[in-house]
């Protein structure tokens, strides 16, 4: 298998272009895998966007909350990222999701587990981990579902350094009623009524009274994990964490009332901070599209 896949790939990086010093299942190079964008600084302590703000001594953990989350507080407990969608991980997510490069979720899968092993002193010892599901006619055209991917590989990582986290791969617990992947060009409110209802729990008695780790690709207003933790938590979850890969930084909205217009809260000013919403509201950056 191995041999045939070295046949199959290119040798050179997928994401840099350098030559590969030998044939590889997964065209990335070494150098690529260490400089994957990490986020740094103060962040929301529920879902994780970075703050202006500089609020606390190093060292002490967040306990500040984002304006969004202030405004509505998420039906998520926490959400953790392992780095930003940006550079090298966005061309890598890009790999897996569009050009179907499955080895990269090997690396990848690694990351996610790093991302989920930030909650280890917080999280339930036991949890179902549910991937954010694609649509039906999203998961037929894909073939497969990337946050599943990430999420076997992620959890067979923490087996092995979290012998003692009972975390079960729950895979069919959440369902997507409708396909929602044309967010291009929405605003933050319009993404959110866009994803209200869009899932929903077959078997309600799968979920009551347990805690769930909700896992997907990107995190990107938030909408998607808002919208699939409400389903759980409506079906009786007795919490829900998200874990994600990369999240990404976003354009802030002028308008009155979207989640994002706050400049207060955000760090606008740092040019890392600044994403083209050309690239943001593009559908084919919508985590589990
Ligand atoms: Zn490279
Ligand atoms: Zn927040």
């Amino acid at each position: 298998m191995d041999a045939l896949s070295c046949a199959l790939l290119p040798a050179s990086c997928t994401l840099c272009g350098s030559p590969l010093p030998q044939l590889s299942t997964v065209p990335i190079c070494d150098c690529c895998w260490t400089e994957f964008p990490v986020q740094s600084g103060p962040s929301c302590a529920r879902c994780g966007d970075t703050l202006a703000m500089p609020m606390l001594a190093s060292g002490e953990a967040p306990t500040e909350l984002c304006r969004a989350c202030r405004l509505a507080p998420p039906p998520f407990v926490r959400a953790v990222a392992f780095g930003l969608y940006q550079d090298r991980m966005k061309a890598a997510i890009h790999a897996l999701k569009y050009d179907r490069l499955h080895p990269a979720a090997q690396g990848l899968g690694q990351m996610l587990a790093q991302a989920i092993a930030q909650l280890a002193a917080e999280a339930p010892s036991e949890m179902l981990v549910v991937p954010v599901p694609l649509h039906r006619s999203k998961h037929a055209e894909r073939g497969f579902n990337q946050a599943r991917s990430l999420a076997t590989v992620a959890l067979e990582a923490l087996r092995k350094t979290h012998p003692e986290w009972r975390l079960k791969l729950a895979s069919s617990t959440l369902m997507r009623l409708r396909a929602t992947e044309s967010q291009a060009g929405l605003t933050p409110r319009q993404r959110r009524l866009n994803v209200r209802a869009a899932f929903s729990v077959p078997d309600p008695t799968a979920v009551a009274g347990k805690h769930v780790l909700l896992i997907d690709d990107i995190f990107t207003t938030g909408a998607t994990a808002r919208a699939a933790s409400q389903a759980l938590v409506r079906a009786g979850a007795a919490s829900v964490f998200v874990a994600t890969l990369a999240r990404a930084r976003l354009v802030h909205e002028s308008s009155r009332g979207a989640f994002f217009d706050g400049a207060e809260d955000n760090s606008t000013n740092s040019p890392a901070a600044t994403v083209q919403p050309a690239s943001i509201y593009s559908s084919q950056d919508q985590p589990s599209f």
